[in-house]
C-alpha cells in the first residue's frame, strides 16, 4: 500500500512531467518495534481468478467451468496461451530483443503477449509509434489493435499518451539511450539500462490514478474500481492499482517475466493473465486493507481539483477545460495596466535598456 506524501496532481501536468512521492506504508513490529512494510499476497485481491483456477484445477469430477461468460473466455485464453501460445510468443519476443526501435518492441508484446491473455484482444497503440497493420517481428500476424490517440485526463490536471490502451493502461520503460541515437532509426535497445523500472515509477502512478477515474467513470456499474495498470521493461513488469472509491493504491513487486534465454515465466504470466482480466478476476481490495485505514491521501492533496480527475476523457479532450474563460478583447481588470505608463505613446523611443548597462 502506497501513501503519498507530495505530487502535482493539481497542475495541469503531462505524465512525463507528473512528480509523485509515494512512500510504501510501514507500521510498528510488535515485538521488535522495528516498522516493517505492510505487504499482501497478489492473489488476496484476485480471489476470483484464484477460485476460478482451483476449482477448474479438481479431480475431474469435481472440476467446474466457470458460469460467466467472460471468466470461461478469460480461463480459456489462459489455457490456449500455455499450451499452444507459449513457444511462438517466445520466439516472436526474443528474436525482437536486439536491434528493434522500441516503439515496435512494445507493439510485439501487446500483441505476442497483451492480447493473446486478455479476454478482448483489441488494443489501441499510442499513434506516435507507428501505423502499420501487421506485427512488426515478421511474423506475418495482422495486429488485433490499431494505431490511434491514446490520450486521457483532464488538461488541466495529470493527463497525457498511454503507450498501449486496453481494459489496462500500459507504461512501457522506454529502451533508448540519449547518446546512442544516431538520427533516422537510431532507436535501439541498450542491454542492461533498460530494466528499472523504478525510473518511470512516478509516471505510471499518475498514469493509474487517471485510468482508475476514467474506468469508474466509464463502468458505473462495476462492484469495485479497483483498476490495474502495467509498466513493462524488456524483462520486467510492475503492476499499479488504484481504488477512487476508496483512495487506495497498491504497488506490486518488479516481476520477471522473461528469463534471459528468453523462456517466459509462468507464475508471472498467470499475474499478468488476473490483471488483464480484472474486470472478471479481481475482488477489490481486502477487508485487511479496509480495516487498516490506510488511504494514499491522492483525494487530500489535490482538494477542489478532485472533481476534475471525475471527468477525465479519452482521448483528453482539450476543449474539456471550457470552465477556463475564453480569450477576448474585453476590459482588463485594473492590476493588468502596465506599471509605468507613458503619457503619449507617439513619443516612444527605441527600446532602451536603463542606464546601468
Ligand atoms: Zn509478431
Amino acid at each position: 500500500m502506497l501513501k503519498i506524501n507530495h505530487c502535482n496532481a493539481e497542475c495541469p501536468c503531462t505524465f512525463s512531467k507528473a512528480y509523485c512521492m509515494a512512500a510504501r506504508y510501514r507500521y510498528v513490529h510488535g515485538i521488535s518495534s522495528s516498522e516493517i512494510v505492510k505487504k499482501f499476497a497478489f492473489s488476496s485481491i484476485f480471489k476470483y481468478g484464484e477460485e476460478l483456477l482451483t476449482c477448474f484445477a479438481k479431480p475431474k469430477n469435481e472440476s467446474r467451468l466457470p458460469q460467466r461468460k467472460g471468466a470461461r473466455i478469460a480461463l480459456e485464453k489462459l489455457f490456449s496461451f500455455m499450451s499452444s501460445g507459449l513457444e511462438l510468443t517466445e520466439s516472436c519476443l526474443r528474436k525482437n530483443i536486439k536491434g528493434v526501435p522500441e516503439s515496435d518492441w512494445s507493439v510485439v508484446v501487446a500483441h505476442h503477449l497483451l492480447s493473446k491473455l486478455a479476454v478482448s484482444s483489441f488494443y489501441l497503440i499510442d499513434q506516435s509509434r507507428g501505423k502499420q497493420n501487421r506485427c512488426p517481428c515478421q511474423c506475418g500476424e495482422s495486429l488485433t489493435g490499431t494505431y490511434g490517440d491514446s490520450s486521457i485526463g483532464s488538461p488541466e490536471v495529470w493527463h497525457g499518451l498511454l503507450d498501449i490502451l486496453m481494459s489496462v493502461s500500459v507504461k512501457f520503460m522506454s529502451f533508448e539511450d540519449p547518446d546512442s541515437l544516431s538520427g533516422s532509426g537510431g532507436h535501439y535497445i541498450v542491454r542492461g539500462k533498460e530494466t528499472d523500472l523504478k525510473s518511470i515509477r512516478e509516471q505510471i502512478i499518475a498514469q493509474s490514478i487517471v485510468f482508475s477515474f476514467f474506468q469508474r467513470k466509464l463502468h458505473p456499474e462495476y462492484v469495485h474500481h479497483l483498476i490495474p495498470s502495467i509498466g513493462i521493461s524488456k524483462d520486467m513488469l510492475v503492476v499499479y492499482l488504484y481504488d477512487c472509491n476508496n483512495d487506495i493504491l497498491l504497488e506490486s513487486s518488479e516481476m520477471p517475466y522473461l528469463t534471459t534465454q528468453g523462456a517466459l515465466v509462468k507464475p508471472t504470466i498467470v499475474a499478468l493473465w488476473l490483471v488483464l482480466n480484472y474486470e472478471f478476476l479481481c475482488s477489490g481490495i481486502t477487508k485487511g486493507m479496509n480495516d487498516s485505514g490506510v488511504k494514499s491521501n491522492f483525494t487530500q492533496l489535490v482538494h477542489e481539483k478532485l472533481k476534475l480527475y471525475d471527468k477525465v476523457t479519452v482521448p483528453c479532450d482539450s476543449s474539456c477545460s471550457g470552465e477556463e474563460e475564453q480569450w477576448t478583447w474585453g476590459a482588463r481588470p485594473e492590476n493588468d495596466e502596465p506599471a509605468q505608463r507613458f503619457s503619449d505613446v507617439n513619443m516612444l523611443q527605441p527600446w532602451k535598456l536603463s542606464d546601468s548597462s
